[in-house]
């Protein structure tokens, strides 16, 4: 007995040595159905399947909070975006930013401030709104004593800890007179850098936005590019996306949705410059993870 055991030892070390090696091998290969995974010092945005709506999850580095719009209705604060937030142990935000009083961009929000607490509401501030739930989002956030910050260009600071700085790009006054929506040509535009990698957010504007902002020489370059206003044909312009150079264009939008977002033309438009494409619409909420130097992109379903 006692001359056979270091054979069995060895055998045993060998077997534990094989199975280590497998299970590097096999966390080493990318596999779409994972969640990816952040540890602290990481920047992860996830854009989440609201259908043909926005939202977007933010968590810089040093754990700070931001969600950018809240989907339609109740059900997608309900079903998709507090599910998330509960998976990712988040329970209150730093901020919430309304990118436009659009009903695919503010329609959750009553239902999201009743449900979390957030410490600053960042608002577009449009005259003469009167989406409903917008109003009803401005009344949550007064009677619960959130802290309210106007978003004007070069003048509203979000703080997402010193490694991320974040700029607001627009909307800045004048606020822009579009003939196609004065809403969408007045959203809020966000730039996050996290070491070397860029993500710009983009809401709904279009081309005369686009234009203002190229006329300012902004430094627009982001690897990754929230598509403007979920693929329609009149955002996304070359020029525009020639400043952005991003490398992946994420789109929101809902299967079958009745605007044929994305459009053919755009899509088109990120085919012809290699800029890979991944949309909510077929392959479900779509989440980028940074390191500051490189980033990774998992999707809920394979689609596509
Ligand atoms: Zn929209």
């Amino acid at each position: 007995m006692r001359r056979r055991r270091p054979l069995r030892l060895t055998i045993s070390v060998w077997l534990v040595v094989l199975v280590a090696i497998g299970l590097l091998l096999w966390a080493g290969l990318p596999d779409e159905k994972q969640p990816a995974t952040t540890s602290g010092g990481e920047l992860l945005v996830a854009v989440l399947d609201v259908g043909q709506a926005d939202s977007i999850f933010v968590r810089s580095p040093s754990g700070r909070t931001m969600l950018v719009d809240a989907g339609n209705e109740r059900k997608d604060v309900e079903g998709v975006i507090l599910p998330y937030l509960q998976r990712r142990g988040v329970s209150s935000l730093d901020y919430l930013v309304l990118t436009h009083p659009d009903q695919d961009h503010v329609g959750g929000m009553p239902a999201l401030i009743d449900s979390l607490s957030v410490s600053t509401f960042v608002d577009p501030v449009h005259p003469d709104e009167t989406n409903q739930a917008y109003l009803q989002t401005l009344q949550r956030v007064q009677r619960k004593g959130i802290k309210a910050v106007k978003a004007r260009r070069g003048q509203t600071e979000i703080d997402l800890g010193a490694d991320t700085p974040v700029q607001l790009l627009a909307p800045e006054d004048p606020l822009l007179n579009d003939d196609r929506s004065f809403n969408n040509a007045n959203s809020i535009v966000l730039r996050i850098r996290f070491g070397s990698v860029g993500v710009l957010l983009t809401g709904d504007i279009e081309e005369t936005t686009e234009d203002r902002l190229l006329g300012h020489h902004d430094d627009l370059h982001s690897q990754i590019l929230k598509v403007p206003h979920h693929g329609s044909r009149y955002s996304s312009t070359p020029a525009f996306l020639d400043a952005v150079q991003p490398e992946v264009a994420l789109v929101s939008a809902g299967e079958g949705n009745s605007y044929g977002h994305p459009h053919s033309q755009t899509l088109e438009r990120f085919d012809q410059r290699g800029i890979e494409l991944f949309r909510t619409d077929q392959q479900g909420t779509i989440e980028v993870v940074s390191d500051g130097q490189q980033y990774k992109i998992t999707t809920a379903k394979k689609g596509g």
